[in-house]
């Protein structure tokens, strides 16, 4: 397509093209077409990257906060002038509906500007001295050079996080994108260069990401890892972090979340709400609603209910008028679909609706809902990111906490129920990271994105988000 924008490298404020590098079809899940030639970087690119990131961090560490957040939110500004052209290449090239890209656009704005205010709050303390005439403080400074692995199914947001609180805390970073969504990470770092970026502060790079990030964890500038993406990424990742000199890392990886729709629950604002949620970015979302424990005396409507509004979806394009869902991002996700689906039919589920491939073009998928799901499913177990709801009937509450808290994961939970009480048992008892209680409101700029137990350690978003990105140094000085 020849109005897709140029996919390069960005290295020491230079744009790399194709010459002399090895180059990778990126592909319009919509038509399975080749958009555009990504090149990927040489060894020598990703060393110089790194050098880059490294000799630029005095520099932008010692630029006052103040000045950080300015070029920061001059940049986001520039996003939201650009987001035509900008959603329309993320959708082009992830398969997300323009509607859902021009959003994510706008929410990557959002955030780089949060941020950016939040870098000028971020404090030390003076402790109080037990000792005369010494004087005890507490700083927090940028860890350093950040290497960052973004994937492929928020390519405007999932970025955006992790450059902004790098960038505003002092840090200088490479990020290499999903090879098969770059154009939204380019299009950011483009607008932070015209706003003023100093070159070296940002570098973009991709590649074939196993040899990408092992190059970049080991490279000795690196201070600093930060992932998001499936959980055996994230553990091999966290294992070349520490191998590579016990570096930091911040992991932000894959979950399951359960819904827990009680028996007191207002059924049509539940389905509403959860239906937009599920099949929001076809399900390939690490905090989409998945397992649904809805209690037996509202579970058959329940299904009814969301089949019906699941099947009032209209499938497309994500750049045709109307459409509500666009492809998957990649035929992986198709297969696993098909897979998933009929492993829990085999196991007794029962297929409410969905359940198979659209067309014969591109990779849609059927939004889906299987019912009456045994937990022994694989589907039941493994993420299925994609769009398909699972649902079981549940006898009480406290069985419907045991099965939401039984799984390894834990990013997102959502629960439905009038009862503060029950509100209360659940924000306290479910383990996740992210909690919604009667609203899908848990990702925003200025709350902590981040899960428990395999969903990975360290929070984005929010003050907590900083943290990610500072090292503390006590001062004891007399
Ligand atoms: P995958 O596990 O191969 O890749 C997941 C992401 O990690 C991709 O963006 C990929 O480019 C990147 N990656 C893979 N190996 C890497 C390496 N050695 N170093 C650095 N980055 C690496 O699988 P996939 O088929 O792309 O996605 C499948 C699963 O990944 C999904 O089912 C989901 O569970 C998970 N996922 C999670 C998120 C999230 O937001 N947490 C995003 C995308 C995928």
């Amino acid at each position: 397509m020849s109005d897709h924008p140029s996919l390069d490298l960005l290295v020491d404020g230079d744009w790399l093209g194709p010459e002399g590098r090895t180059t990778e079809d990126v592909l319009n899940p919509a038509t399975g077409e080749a958009i555009a030639a990504l090149p990927h970087a040489t060894e020598a690119d990703l060393d110089r990257a790194a050098a880059a990131a490294a000799r630029a961090f005095p520099g932008w560490r010692r630029t006052p906060a103040y000045d950080r957040a300015q070029i920061l939110r001059k940049g986001a500004q520039l996003l939201r002038e650009r987001v035509e052209p900008l959603a329309r290449a993320m959708t082009v090239e992830q398969g997300k509906p323009l509607a859902e890209s021009r959003a994510e656009i706008m929410i990557a704005a959002d955030i780089i500007d949060f941020t950016a205010d939040e870098g000028r709050r971020t404090y030390g303390r003076v402790v109080p001295s037990r000792v005369p005439g010494v004087l005890w403080t507490v700083r927090r400074e940028p860890v350093g050079p950040v290497a960052a692995f973004t994937p492929w199914n928020f390519p405007g947001v999932i970025p955006s996080r992790k450059i902004a609180a790098a960038l505003a805390t002092g840090c200088t970073m490479v990020i290499k994108p999903s090879e098969e969504t770059p154009s939204t990470v380019l299009a950011i770092a483009r607008a932070l260069t015209d706003a003023g970026l100093p070159p070296g502060v940002l570098n973009v790079v991709h590649g074939v990401p196993g040899e990408v990030s092992a190059r970049l964890i080991f490279a000795p500038e690196i201070r600093k890892i930060t992932f998001t993406g499936s959980i055996p990424v994230g553990q091999h990742l966290a294992e070349l972090a520490a191998k590579a000199g016990v570096k930091r890392a911040t992991m932000e990886l894959g979950g399951h979340a359960p819904v827990l729709v009680a028996e007191d629950a207002d059924l049509d604002h539940a389905i509403a709400t959860l239906v937009q949620q599920k099949f929001r970015n076809a399900g390939q979302v690490c905090i989409s609603p998945t397992r649904f424990y809805v209690h037996e005396s509202l579970h058959d409507r329940f299904v009814d209910g969301f089949a019906r509004a699941a099947e009032a979806l209209q499938v497309g394009d994500g750049l045709a008028d109307g459409t509500q869902m666009g492809p998957l991002a990649n035929p992986r996700r198709v297969e696993a679909m098909g897979r998933m689906v009929a492993d829990a039919v085999d196991r007794g589920a029962r297929l409410a609706t969905g359940g198979e491939p659209v067309g014969n073009r591109g990779n849609f998928y059927r939004p889906t809902v299987l019912a009456n799901v045994p937990e022994d499913a694989d589907i039941m177990n493994n993420e299925p990111f994609g769009p398909v709801a699972v649902t079981a009937p549940v006898a009480s509450l406290d069985e419907a906490i045991e099965r939401a808290n039984r799984l390894p994961f834990g990013l997102a939970a959502y629960a439905f129920t009038a009862s503060g009480r029950t509100a209360q048992r659940i924000a306290d008892e479910v383990e996740a990271g992210m909690i919604g209680i009667n609203n899908p409101f848990i990702s925003m700029a200025e709350t902590p994105f981040g899960g428990v137990k395999q969903s990975g350690y360290g929070s984005e978003g929010g003050t907590e988000g900083m943290d990610a990105y500072l090292v503390t140094k006590s001062v004891s000085q007399s």
